[in-house]
């Protein structure tokens, strides 16, 4: 059998601990076999990156901007007690943190659907897809605890000198203080993100924030995003026949409630914190969720939405059985493949991807499944595999055709 030929090279970040082990588990028994896999490979392992003083998380960055799709196995972020276990120069930054800020991108989450994990609400027939603004409000703000009686202020000084004083409070006793911010420049590369992935997914999108409350600050988010979805967007949306609904918030949240789904929830920062862990535990499980960093200009970096899943990794290193679920990381694949595969014109890449997808889909539903999704299936007389046979479970099913 010919292997399925790739043009332009995938930008792959191999990441950490037992992601790291179901990456190449996943490489060698779902993609070797099938393509002729062209990749520029970046190891975002932490130690490399200690190796290489984070320059390898840049440079992969940079090539991702070069080559416009990347995948991602998911990544330490270090903290104290990394830094000894790795013996670290330094406390690295998430590297997901430095790849977003260098592509100005927005995340979108979306649950991956399967007969047999219902998803809490009943009527959610369709995934939502979540898309957090990832820049500034509350995560980075500026507080005080106000000691006691005092007039509170809120002061910008322009460059040229200007001076624009508003009182927030006049103390009569001791309070809190909270001063926050945001841009322009960011408001209008998310509004472009979420709406260019709306036309890419041909999905409606709704976006809501305060602004009868907010009525500068979120005001702001609600005029940006209509003057870019008038100016940008608005043709491309009718020619598809999709939607761009803006709302009030609580509005949004009730509708989305009633809603069946099918549509992307576009979110202010904390809304989108908030609410992406009520839509992803709603669904079932972060291992069964696609995410996708977007750029303003059209650049994509796949990944799985979960972390390492450290503990596992601790017993695998001890020889011990694992069962840990692999299908965001074959998803992000997949996502990364497909997308490789429409930018090049490559048809038969496409179709592997859906293959892939549906074979995943097909071995959950026919009861072989990772310890996760035995706990929460509806399904009766499930198999429950470890990592590895769980992987050669979806092989079986692939070959299948
Ligand atoms: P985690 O890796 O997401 O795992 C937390 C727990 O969730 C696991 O112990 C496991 O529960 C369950 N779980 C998560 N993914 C699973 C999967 N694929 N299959 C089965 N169970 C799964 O989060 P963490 O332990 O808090 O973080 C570990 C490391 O990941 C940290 O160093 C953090 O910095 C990093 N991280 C990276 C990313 C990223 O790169 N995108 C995101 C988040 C965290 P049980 O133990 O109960 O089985
Ligand atoms: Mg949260």
């Amino acid at each position: 059998m010919s292997k399925i030929a790739m043009t332009t090279p995938l930008v792959e970040m191999d990441g950490d601990e037992m992601t790291r082990i179901l990456w190449q588990m996943i490489k060698d028994e779902l993609l070797l076999p099938f393509i002729d896999l062209k990749t520029e490979y970046y190891d975002l392992g932490l130690e490399h990156r200690n190796e290489t003083n984070d320059q390898v998380t840049v440079d992969s960055a940079n090539a991702t901007l070069k080559y416009g799709v990347a995948v991602k196995c998911a990544t330490i972020t270090p903290n104290a007690a990394r830094m000894d276990e790795y013996k670290l120069k330094k406390m690295y930054k998430s590297p997901n943190g430095t790849i977003r800020a260098m592509l100005d991108g927005t995340v979108f989450r979306t649950p991956i659907i399967v007969k047999g994990i219902e998803p809490c609400v009943r009527n959610w027939e369709k995934p939502i897809t979540l898309a957090r603004h990832a820049y500034g409000d509350v995560y980075k703000n500026v507080e005080i605890a106000v000691p006691g009686a005092g007039k509170a202020e809120l002061v910008f000084t322009g460059e040229d000198g200007t001076k624009i004083t508003e009182t927030i409070h006049e103390f009569d006793g001791p309070g809190i203080i909270q001063g926050m911010h945001n841009t322009v420049k960011s408001i209008e590369s998310f509004a472009r993100c979420c709406l260019s992935y709306a036309v890419d997914t041909k999905q409606d999108i709704w976006f809501a924030t305060k602004d009868t409350i907010s009525k500068k600050y979120d005001h702001r988010f609600k005029d940006i995003f209509m003057e870019i979805y008038e100016e940008e967007y608005k043709d491309k949306f009718e020619e598809l026949g999709i939607e761009y609904f803006y709302t009030l918030i609580d509005d949004a949240v009730a509708r989305v409630m009633k809603s069946k789904g099918g549509f992307i929830w576009a979110c202010k920062n904390y809304d989108g914190d908030v609410m992406s862990d009520m839509v992803s535990s709603a669904f079932g499980s972060l291992a069964m969720m696609t995410s996708v960093l977007v750029s303003p200009t059209g650049v994509y970096e796949y990944e799985a939405a979960h972390g390492t899943v450290q503990r596992h990794y601790y017993k695998y290193l001890k020889g011990e059985e694992t069962s840990t679920n692999s299908v965001a990381t074959i998803f992000a694949w997949t996502g990364a493949l497909r997308k490789r595969g429409e930018l090049d014109g490559l048809k038969d890449l496409c179709a592997f991807a859906d293959r892939l997808e549906s074979a995943t889909l097909r071995t959950i539903e026919s009861g072989r499944m990772t310890k996760d999704l035995a706990l929460i299936t509806s399904i009766k007389d499930v198999t429950v595999l470890n990592s590895m046979d769980f992987i050669k479970a979806i092989r079986t099913e692939l070959e299948k055709g």
